[in-house]
């Protein structure tokens, strides 16, 4: 058979096309597709709750009202904001990026 990307032939039983790296089978980018953003959201679930996780025992640590917390949470914030822009980035790139990356 032949390639629908590239139109090169191909092995009767390739998933993958060899020249292009493209999917052969449309329900194989689907599938691909959706097991990817699965894997994004379940980072997004550990992030927000490694995040929750860490403020908590930055509490617990720190007195209340010490320089120290101040500092600690002033850190997270940045650190955690840091990470919201990446997860956004690579949720988008996820997005924009053609089927044949997800195989
Ligand atoms: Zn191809």
């Amino acid at each position: 058979m032949f390639c629908k990307k590239c139109g090169k032939e191909i092995d009767e039983n390739a998933v993958v096309c060899i020249h292009c790296g493209g999917a052969v089978d449309d329900n194989l980018i689907l599938v691909n597709k959706n097991s990817n953003s699965s894997k994004i959201w379940l980072g997004v679930v550990l992030e927000i709750f490694l995040g929750v996780v860490s403020l908590f025992i930055g509490f617990v640590l720190y007195p209340a009202e010490s320089v120290a917390r101040k500092t600690f949470i002033k850190g997270w914030f940045v650190v955690f904001i840091i990470k919201v822009v990446f997860i956004f980035f690579c949720g988008i790139m996820a997005l924009i990026l053609p089927p044949a990356y997800y195989v």
